[in-house]
């Protein structure tokens, strides 16, 4: 059964949800509009409105509304979760407000799976509770989407682990009180069992940051989100190993999917603002005599984005509520990977059409398309490239093809009609007969 109906308490939920986002958190993205911003506690004024906001969250009984309830949330699933998801989407701040930002979301997900009782109680129960951050410190400056490239290693000294090498774009490792980190203990296995994961805390000995990486136009004397690391004889305990030794690439596997279903959820809420933020523009600014919404392009570029943000939509409910059945993980996979191209790809054609018939503004730093434009750039890379996910779609599409015989394709027409023709015992001169 298909049902898209939603209950109605569930629905006064949402409105609180919309009605909130609307009048404080969007307020947050205006006073502290950099990408890094929410992670950022150095910002004493909006560490205070967080915590408050935060607050309010957890009164209502929205906070991590991603997680089950063994996790401490409200166990709505994912289909459910998406609703909350798209809303928040519409702000950078919304998931630290609302306990579900990457990439702690993901790392919690690890932990609860693959976390002993002593990690989950020094890292999962704080982590969870929005008292620290985390970090994922996987892609290498040598080595991105094929995770074969990377060479920073881990090896056994008695009862610790040393690890040394380089790691970038480990998002908010910088405002983290821990790393989880990606590195090679098994160099002579299968490339795919050469890795490990550990946990790292932040302020051990040898964690050296290079540089603190922001994105596109933020100044490099500002923070950036993103840092280059160098981990340089960094010594961690045995049991600092977070997971099975060589099944690193299992569990960061197991991270990403939720993590990429999350960030589509997100890019609906984006793309539906930048949808309003051209309806509105379309009834209000004036060109030759008339608004804009009586062009006809500028008609069109709203229904071509209204029409592609519903299919998308569509797409991650459907992916969604994959995620929420047991015993569906191969269609969840394949449909995960339509999802992530989909979401840079409908991002990319809205945000930048809306941006377009903002004119001068639309390209002026005082509109904030810049930022929704980034988010573009970072749905296509980040968690892997789009190319990496098509080559996944087109292989489980090209799995079931048969290879046909002979010169010719079943569809061809003279083919396909002398075998249907032989199957009903007819020729070319009997099978227009009129009686
Ligand atoms: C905003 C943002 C946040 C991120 N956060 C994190 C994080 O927290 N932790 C972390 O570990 N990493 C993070 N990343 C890194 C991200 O996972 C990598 O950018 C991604 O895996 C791609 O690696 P790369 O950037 O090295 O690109 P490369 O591997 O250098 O690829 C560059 C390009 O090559 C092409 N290409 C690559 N492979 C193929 C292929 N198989 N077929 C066809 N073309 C291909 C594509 O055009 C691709 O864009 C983040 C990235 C961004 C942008």
């Amino acid at each position: 059964m298909i049902d898209f109906e939603l209950e109605d308490e569930f629905r006064k939920k949402l409105d609180w949800v919309r009605t909130f986002v609307d009048e404080k958190v969007e307020k947050l993205d205006v006073l502290w509009p950099s990408p890094a911003s929410p992670h950022d506690k150095s910002l004493v004024e909006a560490r205070k409105i967080l915590a408050s906001l935060q607050r309010e969250v957890k009164d209502r009984g929205l906070w991590a509304a991603h997680l089950d309830r063994e996790l401490g949330g409200p166990g709505y699933g994912q289909v459910k979760y998406l609703h909350i998801a798209e809303i928040l989407g519409r702000t950078n701040w919304g998931s630290v407000v609302f306990g579900c930002q990457a990439p702690d979301s993901g790392n919690s997900e690890i932990l609860a799976r693959y976390g002993t009782q002593e990690q989950k109680e020094r890292y999962l129960a704080p982590l969870l509770d929005g008292e620290i951050y985390s970090a994922f410190s996987m892609t290498e400056p040598e080595g991105g989407s094929d995770p074969r490239y990377f060479t920073c290693s881990a090896e056994k000294d008695g009862d610790e682990y040393v690890i040394n090498g380089e790691k970038w774009f480990s998002s908010h490792a910088n405002y983290s009180e821990f790393l989880i980190v990606m590195a090679v203990t098994d160099p002579d296995a299968d490339p795919y069992e050469r890795a490990s994961m550990f946990i790292v805390p932040t302020a051990t000995p040898g964690v050296e940051f290079v540089r603190e990486t922001g994105v596109f136009t933020e100044s490099h004397d500002e923070r950036g989100g993103h840092p280059y690391i160098r981990y340089d004889n960094v010594r961690v305990p045995a049991s600092a190993m977070l997971g099975p030794r060589g099944r690193g690439f299992e569990v960061a596997q197991s991270r990403l999917g939720g993590g990429r279903i999350h960030h589509a959820m997100r890019t609906i809420g984006l793309c539906q603002k930048a949808i309003d933020m051209m309806a509105d523009r379309a009834v209000s600014r004036k060109t030759s005599g008339v608004l804009i919404k009586e062009k006809q392009s500028v008609q069109f570029d709203i229904a071509d984005s209204q029409i592609a943000l519903h299919q998308f939509r569509l797409m991650v409910l459907h992916c969604a509520w994959l995620a929420d059945q047991a015993g569906r993980e191969r269609e969840l996979r394949a449909a995960i990977s339509m999802i992530k191209v989909a979401s840079a790809d409908v991002a990319e054609k809205i945000i930048w059409r809306a941006m377009h018939m903002h004119g001068s503004l639309g390209v002026s730093n005082e509109m904030p398309f810049a930022h929704m434009l980034f988010m573009t750039g970072m749905l296509g890379l980040a968690d892997g490239p789009t190319e990496v996910h098509k080559v996944s779609v087109a292989r489980r599409v090209l799995r079931n093809a048969t290879p046909h015989e002979g010169f010719f394709p079943p569809q061809h027409l003279p083919t396909a009609r002398a075998i249907a023709l032989e199957e009903f015992g007819l020729t070319e001169e009997t099978v227009n007969r009129r009686g």
